[in-house]
Order: structure tokens, then C-alpha cells, then sequence
């Protein structure tokens, strides 16, 4: 107590003192190494200095790679996985992984002291979040090791072989977790190469992984720049790639493996919205706004960089949101106390700045941190911009810093609007006190995380991964799992090339025969040029007997069936009168003529294209004109699906799956329609195959009552309850992708079609599907079912023609969200690829041999599944976001 009169100030500074970790505890050394063969290894690039970007230091050597030690790895890996990891049994495999999990948390002060110095980022967050969440990565997926038959995916998961794994720089080694430990668990083996600016800690983690007596070569890894990346992924050797980074990276990535056949997963960047309505908890809201954005500097893909506030509350949420970034402080990441670190490098510096100018420029209001900003280091204030409209710059585009743009909203409807008004689908989160709002609000958004009431919660037992360019596949939970393993059963042959199999045996008919069948009012009566040109663009492929044999049967039959209508004169009559036989032609009774036209949004119009080509029966005679869909049959077919999608898959399972039914019940009724149908043209040897023709109409129908079954069970077994740790409830659920773009076999007509459609609309997914070519009637009259069941126009739609001359268009068409290559030959399939990395589109493009007459796996479905995960604190909401209790 003070006495009276004295001069002794009562005043108390409650500044933080300096509680800076010890840098010794990293014990970095001058120089690292690469780790290949389980070996450590100098790699043949030249040596990188790794920088400290608190204090813009050099802080170790580290030897890179070369291109020929990308290939020593993938040699390493690929050795490894043949000799040692593919043959030990899973309950070994899990023992390893719980060994590294051990390391990992052994050696925890030491890791997240070298992450801290390496990348910048507040040495608590290192301690408390990145690697501790990085060993409970390799414990939560060792369980997996030895119980992947029962993780949904069907009785025999098998692993792809040698992963490719490229990761960022903003979580180091929690990335390499991610990435490394579902693989392994998996059964694969992996060569994985970190950012060139954060190399230290996987190096470190390379030592637990020897010192856990890991077999050589089954993790590489590999150090340099994107040069090296770009090898990896491109490699030859890999069976499946991995990529965390940038979605101009990830886009680079899908284009240049189109056609490969190889499983790839892209996490990409996000724009998330953080949503706060006016009943939100306040302070709480403020609390999760600060931890969305300014947790490791904003570098996190699902930053809530978005703020879109209630209008009635932005004032007061801006007013405390901004009284809060003022207490945070910015400085050392070595400090204990310090909540904003360093910017991981000069380049993402000179990002962050040219962006937030361009905000200025582009009229926003700025105000940033009065804190103190250090003088050496890499360092960026947190700055909070308001006046932000959607165009601009800072609202559309990922800054990767600790930068927020303010946006308001009156309804929830205008919310969800904002929200998803961005090519981007990652994350999102909402704050309110209704349960009912957040449970819409979860389910309205297209982002694979959705955060209600917190922010930024990760857990190895939840899946993470994003909608449309925020790329495809998931980490965490069992949905991350299943991107390591193969796990379609439907197939029968492997690839005979890593270019996938022949057109010819893929298809039964060729490129070759696909282009050169053109349309009617472009071939001259003899067909003598059709042949031509069949004859020579074969010529031209490099392709097998048996693609030429059939390019020539398909030509021969068409040849044939053009001068038999030639004969009748009706062949270039667009309105496809059938003649069924030359000699009673005109002396018989004419049927009435029958044409084969489009199905889109529930209706039958006759193709925009004005333009139709030739069918022909199993004797080669001329069956019908089927329509020739244009790229304006494409566009009018998407936007039908689309128009469809809010509807089918607002749906209930329930009905979804009565509808369905219904479809079997009316395929049944038509049975004996659709053998003789399917008896009358060609089969996939040219012949009447009427046995066949039985077995695909009855499998036809029982695949659809196999998938009617399946419409209300995906939730339950491809979703659950995720037992994160902490006071939160989270659960992961399957959501369809939106509008999938289809090619259906061209063999099978009906039963492949079926096998197409059946799995994508199950789950609510609508679809534009191009019908088998050369037999495109099955389809069609297909369709005449669809349209008199319960089926809602447009939720599936039928285009005849030429996959070559359509399916570009639907591939880079910005409404359509995935596509499924079953039916593309090898050449198409490498185009469509290469055209659906522009908007990274989800594709199912297997490369090997379909059986469909074998039970359906669940890989279709899966395919054009998203996973969405909430989470939700249980209790009251803390000022942490978390749970009150
Ligand atoms: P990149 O996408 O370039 O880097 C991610 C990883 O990919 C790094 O290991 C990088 O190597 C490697 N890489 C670069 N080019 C290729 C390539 N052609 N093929 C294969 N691998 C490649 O991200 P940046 O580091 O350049 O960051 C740029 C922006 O990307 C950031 O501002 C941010 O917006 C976003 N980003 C998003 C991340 C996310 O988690 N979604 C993570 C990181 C960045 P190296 O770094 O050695 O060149």
C-alpha cells in the first residue's frame, strides 16, 4: 500500500515481458540432407540456403535435388513397395506408423522450434497445433493399417503403389503427415518433396522415420523447387499424386497427368466466407474472426478471409473486431506471447502487399494494427479492409495474409449468395444462436469444411478437402483414406499401357471409326467416302489388328446400310423413316416412322445441329437416324441438369430412391421392348446376340434396383460422427458433386448407360450423358422410360452423336462439375482431362476394362460424392470458440 504523500507511482504495466523459446532446442545443424532409400543422401542440385524470415537469416544448407534424383526416389520407392511394404501384413504397417507417431511427439519441443525458425509462424501455434496434430495424423491412420476391408470401401482395398506427394509451405510438417500417413497406411509408398522454403522439420522427421527402422525407400524425400515438384508428379513411375498448394499449381498439375490414368488429389486454395449473423455471441464471433484470419499469418487455405456481417451488426462487430487486432502482437515467432509471427517469405510479402495496394487502388477503406512492426524480418501488420464490394481484387482473390475483407448481408439468402460467389470451395463458417440456421446454413454451402460457432478445428478423424477449385479428394477420416486406395472391383484387365487401354477395347469402336462416322447431310450416298475415311484415319493410329478390325466392321456395316437406303431413297431424309426391308418398301404397309431424337429436361427435341447420322442392325442393315447433338444440345443439356440439381438433390433419400424403383418397375414392364431391341443391333461381336441381349436388359434393371436401394444409405455408411478431439461435435456427410458430364461405353449399350447413370444420380447428382455411338437406340428408348416414370425433367439428359464433337464442350463447360470418362477412347480421354483442369472439375476416367456384368462396386458413386465436415462446440460457446464447459 502506498503511504499517504508519497511520490511512488501507482500505475502498473501489464505489458508482456519477452518469453522467447530457445532456438539450441531445434539444435538446427549447418547443413541438411535429402532421404532417399533410407539413406541420407546429398542430392545432385545445388545446396539452397533456408531462411529465417523473423530475422531474414540464413539458417542451414540443404542439399536438392536433381531430375535423375527424382528418379533414384521414385526407383526407391517403387522397390520398396515391391520387395517389402506390399507384402507385410497391415498390423505391421500400423506398427511403424505408431512408432513415427512416438517419435514425432518424443521429439515435439525440437520440431516446433525448427518449424518456428524455418517458417516464421508463432512458436505456440507450432507447440499447441502443428505438431501435435501431426503425430495424432500417424497414430489416427496407423488403427487404419490393419482394418481398411472395413472401411467401407468395399471387401478388397488394395493399395496404387508409389505416392508423388508435393506440399506448401504453410503447415510443413503437418502437411507431410497429412500426406504421408494415410499412405503408408494404405500399404503404398511414397516420395514426397516439401516447399523450398520450409525443408527443415520433414528433414527431421526423416531421422524418426530411420530411427523408427521404417524398410528403405518406403517415405523419400526429396528437397528443391517446383522444378522438381513438376518432375515428381509427372514421373512415370508414380501411381498417385498428392499436390497442396496453389490452384494455378494444381490446375498445371490435373492438365499435364490427363489421360494417365493415375489417382490424383489437389488441395487448393480457398476465399472463405465467415459469416456473422446479428444474433451471433458477439465477442465470441470476434474471437473466431481473429482466429480465422490471423492464425499462422492468414497463411491457411481456409482462412475466413471473407467477412460477411449482418448489415444491423457490422458497425458494432467491425468497431470491437478492430479494438481486438489491436491487442495482438506481432513479433518474434520464437516468443511465447507472440500471436502474429513472420510472413514465410520476401515473395509472399511482396504478394500480400500488391494485393492489399490493389484493394486501395480499387477503393476499399484499409485500417491496419497500430502494433509495432519489427525492422528486420518479414513481418505484415494485420489489416482490416472495409467498403469491399465483390469485385474487387480482395474479396475474390486468396492473399495467403493476415489481411480480412469486410462485406455485409441482410438475409440469410443474400448470405449464401456472397458466400458461394467465388470459384473457390474450401472452407466457410457461421456464426448464430439458431440451430435451425446453421444446420441451413452448413448445408447450403458449397465448401467442404463448414465451421458453426468456431473456426480453424482440424482433426485427423475429420475429412478436410474442398468443393470446385479448391480441388478434389479429402485428408483426415476415412474419406481421406480411400484417395490411397484402389478400390474399383469392376474392373477386369489392368492398363496394357500407363496411357490406358485401346480405344478398341475400350470402346468396341475406334477414334478413328468415332470421327470418321459424320453426319448424314455430310456423306455422299455410296458411303464409299465414309469407308475411306474410316480406312484412312486408321491408317494414321498406331493402334492394334483388332481396333482396325472393328473400325472396318463399323464401316463396312454403315457402307452396306447406306446403299440399302440409298436404294429405298429415304437415307437422306432427315425425318429417319425406317425401311425395314428393301423389297416390301412401298408394296407393305408403312409403319409409322419412329424418330430418334434427344432427351433433355424431360423433352424430346430434335437436335439444334438439324443433322442426324445412320444406325445399323445386327445384319448391317439401316435401323434409324439417330440426332446428331450439336454444342448447343450440349450447353441447352447442362443447363437443364443444372436447373435440376437444386431439386434432385434437395430430394429425400427416400424418394430419390422410389423413383429410381420406379424405374426398374417401368424397365421390367418394357422387357420384352428392349430384348428385341438389343437382339435387333449389333453386339459387340457384330452379331445377333440374343442371350446377351437377356443377360444386359435383367442386369440393366437390377442395377437400378440396386442403386434405388443405395439412395438412403450413402449418408450412414460414407458420412458419420467424427471423435475429434476437444468440445466439439463433428460429423462428415456426403453431398453430390452437382452436374456430372457422362460418356456412357460404347459397348452395352444399355446395360453400360445404366451402369453410368445409376450410381451418379443416386446420390442426387444430375447428369448429361452422351449415349454408345453406334448404338445409340437402347438410349433413347431408354429415355422414353425415363420420361414417363417420376423422374424429374432434367435430372437426366441424353445426347446421341459423336463424343469427339461434344464432349469438349461439356468438359469445359463452368456449370458442369464432374465428369465420368467410362465411355472415352484413350485420345478423347487425355483431351478432357487436359480441358476439365481449367475449372477443376472432379473425373472418373478409368483406364481399364469395365464388367458390367459383375456387382457394382461403389467407386462410381464415391466418385462424384463430396464430404462435407461441420463442427460444432458442444455446451455454451467459449471466447475460444470452443465449448463453455
Ligand atoms: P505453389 O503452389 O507454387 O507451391 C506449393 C508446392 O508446390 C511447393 O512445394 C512448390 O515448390 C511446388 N510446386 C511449384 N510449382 C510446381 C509445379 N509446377 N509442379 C509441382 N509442384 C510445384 O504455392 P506458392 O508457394 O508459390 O504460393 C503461391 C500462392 O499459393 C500463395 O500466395 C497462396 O495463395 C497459395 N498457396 C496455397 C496453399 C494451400 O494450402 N492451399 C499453400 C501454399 C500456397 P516450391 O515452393 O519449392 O517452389
Amino acid at each position: 500500500m502506498t503511504p499517504p504523500g508519497s511520490s511512488i507511482s501507482t500505475h502498473l504495466d501489464w505489458d508482456y515481458a519477452p518469453a522467447p523459446e530457445s532456438a539450441a532446442i531445434g539444435r538446427i545443424r549447418d547443413r541438411y540432407q535429402m532421404y532417399v532409400g533410407g539413406r541420407f543422401v546429398d542430392g545432385r542440385g545445388d545446396d539452397v540456403k533456408t531462411i529465417n524470415p523473423g530475422t531474414e537469416e540464413a539458417l542451414a544448407s540443404v542439399s536438392t535435388a536433381s531430375i535423375a534424383d527424382v528418379d533414384d526416389a521414385v526407383a526407391a520407392a517403387r522397390a520398396a513397395y515391391d520387395q517389402t511394404w506390399s507384402r507385410i501384413s497391415g498390423a505391421e504397417r500400423g506398427k511403424y506408423l505408431y512408432r513415427i507417431a512416438r517419435g514425432i511427439a518424443e521429439r515435439a519441443r525440437e520440431l516446433a522450434v525448427v518449424e518456428t525458425l524455418d517458417n516464421g509462424k508463432p512458436i505456440k501455434e507450432s507447440r499447441d497445433v502443428d505438431i501435435p496434430t501431426a503425430s495424432a495424423h500417424f497414430f489416427y491412420h496407423a488403427g487404419w493399417a490393419d482394418k481398411l476391408q472395413h472401411a467401407g470401401f468395399g471387401p478388397s482395398p488394395r493399395a496404387l503403389g508409389v505416392a508423388g506427394q508435393v506440399i506448401p509451405w504453410n503447415f510443413p510438417l503437418l502437411m507431410a503427415a497429412w500426406k504421408i500417413a494415410p499412405a503408408l497406411a494404405a500399404g503404398n509408398t511414397v516420395v514426397i518433396k516439401p516447399a523450398e522454403t520450409t525443408p527443415l522439420s520433414i528433414l527431421v522427421l526423416a531421422e524418426i522415420i530411420a530411427d523408427a527402422d521404417l524398410p528403405p525407400g518406403v517415405v523419400n524425400i526429396i528437397t528443391g523447387a517446383g522444378d522438381i515438384g513438376a518432375a515428381l508428379v509427372n514421373h512415370p513411375g508414380i501411381d498417385k499424386v498428392a499436390f497442396t498448394g496453389s490452384t494455378e499449381v494444381g490446375k498445371q498439375i490435373q492438365s499435364s497427368l490427363a489421360g494417365t490414368g493415375r489417382k490424383i488429389t489437389l488441395e487448393l486454395g480457398g476465399k472463405a466466407a465467415n459469416i456473422i449473423f446479428d444474433d451471433a455471441p458477439v465477442d465470441q464471433a470476434v474471437e473466431g474472426i481473429v482466429n480465422g484470419i490471423f492464425f499462422n499469418q492468414g497463411h491457411v487455405c481456409c482462412a475466413g478471409s471473407r467477412l460477411l456481417v449482418q448489415e444491423s451488426v457490422a458497425d458494432e462487430v467491425v468497431e470491437k473486431l478492430r479494438a481486438r487486432v489491436a491487442t495482438l502482437r506481432l513479433g518474434d515467432p520464437m516468443d511465447k506471447n507472440t500471436d502474429v509471427g513472420a510472413i514465410n517469405s520476401a515473395t509472399q510479402l511482396a504478394t500480400i502487399r500488391s494485393l492489399t495496394d490493389a484493394g486501395d487502388a480499387e477503393g476499399a477503406s484499409r485500417w491496419t494494427s497500430p502494433c509495432p512492426v519489427p525492422d528486420r524480418g518479414f513481418f505484415f501488420p494485420p489489416t482490416v479492409f472495409t467498403d469491399v464490394s465483390q469485385s474487387m481484387r480482395i474479396a475474390r482473390e486468396e492473399i495467403f495474409g493476415p489481411v480480412l475483407s469486410v462485406l455485409t448481408f441482410r438475409t440469410p439468402d443474400e448470405a449464401v449468395a456472397k458466400a458461394n460467389n467465388t470459384p473457390y470451395g474450401l472452407s466457410a463458417g457461421v456464426w448464430t444462436e439458431k440451430g435451425s440456421r446453421i444446420l441451413g446454413m452448413a448445408s447450403a454451402m458449397r465448401a467442404g469444411v463448414v465451421w458453426a460457432n468456431t473456426f480453424n478445428r482440424f482433426d485427423p478423424t475429420a475429412a478436410f478437402g474442398g468443393y470446385k477449385e479448391s480441388g478434389f479428394g479429402r485428408e483426415g477420416g476415412r474419406a481421406g483414406l480411400s484417395a490411397y486406395l484402389d478400390t474399383d472391383d469392376e474392373f477386369v484387365s489392368e492398363s496394357p499401357s500407363a496411357s490406358g487401354i485401346s480405344d478398341a477395347a475400350n470402346s468396341g469402336i475406334s477414334d478413328a471409326a468415332n470421327s470418321a462416322v459424320t453426319d448424314s447431310s455430310a456423306t455422299d450416298s455410296s458411303g464409299d467416302r465414309r469407308a475411306r475415311q474410316v480406312r484412312g484415319a486408321s491408317a494414321d493410329t498406331a493402334s492394334a489388328d483388332a481396333e482396325e478390325a472393328a473400325t472396318l466392321a463399323v464401316a463396312e456395316r454403315l457402307s452396306e446400310a447406306e446403299a440399302l437406303a440409298d436404294a429405298v431413297g429415304v437415307i437422306a431424309d432427315p425425318s429417319g423413316i425406317e425401311t425395314p426391308d428393301a423389297t416390301t418398301v412401298r408394296t407393305a404397309r408403312i409403319g409409322v416412322a419412329k424418330t430418334y431424337k434427344l432427351y433433355i429436361g424431360g423433352a424430346f427435341p430434335r437436335s439444334e445441329s438439324g443433322r442426324t447420322y445412320p444406325v445399323v442392325d445386327s445384319s448391317g442393315a439401316f435401323a434409324a437416324n439417330a440426332a446428331q447433338a450439336s454444342r448447343k444440345d450440349a450447353r441447352d443439356a447442362v443447363s437443364a441438369a443444372r436447373k435440376a440439381f437444386r431439386g434432385w438433390s434437395g430430394a429425400t433419400a427416400y424418394n430419390r430412391g422410389q423413383v429410381i424403383y420406379r424405374i426398374a418397375e417401368m424397365l421390367e414392364g418394357r422387357r420384352a421392348q428392349f430384348l428385341d431391341l438389343l437382339g435387333s443391333i449389333a453386339g459387340d461381336t457384330g452379331v445377333r446376340d440374343t442371350a446377351a441381349a437377356a443377360r444386359d436388359v435383367d442386369l440393366s434393371i437390377d442395377r437400378l434396383v440396386h442403386f434405388a436401394g443405395w439412395t438412403d444409405k450413402i449418408a450412414a455408411v460414407f458420412g458419420g460422427a467424427n471423435p475429434v478431439a476437444g468440445p466439439y461435435f463433428s460429423f462428415s456427410t456426403p453431398e453430390p458433386t452437382g452436374v456430372v458430364a457422362a460418356i456412357a461405353p460404347q459397348a452395352n449399350p444399355l446395360l453400360g448407360l445404366v451402369s453410368v447413370i445409376a450410381p451418379i444420380i443416386t446420390s442426387g447428382n444430375t447428369i448429361v450423358v452422351i449415349a454408345d455411338r453406334s448404338q445409340p437406340l437402347p438410349a433413347i428408348t431408354l429415355a422414353e422410360v425415363l420420361a414417363t416414370s417420376d423422374l424429374p425433367g432434367g435430372v437426366v439428359n441424353i445426347l446421341t452423336g459423336d463424343p469427339a464433337e461434344i464432349a469438349p464442350h461439356l468438359a469445359a463447360h463452368g456449370d458442369v462439375n464432374a465428369l465420368d470418362l467410362t465411355g472415352a477412347s484413350a485420345s478423347l480421354r487425355t483431351e478432357l482431362e487436359r480441358a476439365a483442369a481449367g475449372t477443376v472439375k472432379r473425373v472418373y476416367a478409368p483406364t481399364r476394362v469395365p464388367d458390367f456384368t459383375r456387382e457394382p462396386g461403389t467407386a462410381r458413386m464415391r466418385a462424384f460424392l463430396e464430404t462435407k465436415t461441420v463442427w460444432h462446440p458442444t455446451g455454451a460457446v467459449s471466447l475460444a470458440g470452443g465449448s463453455g464447459y
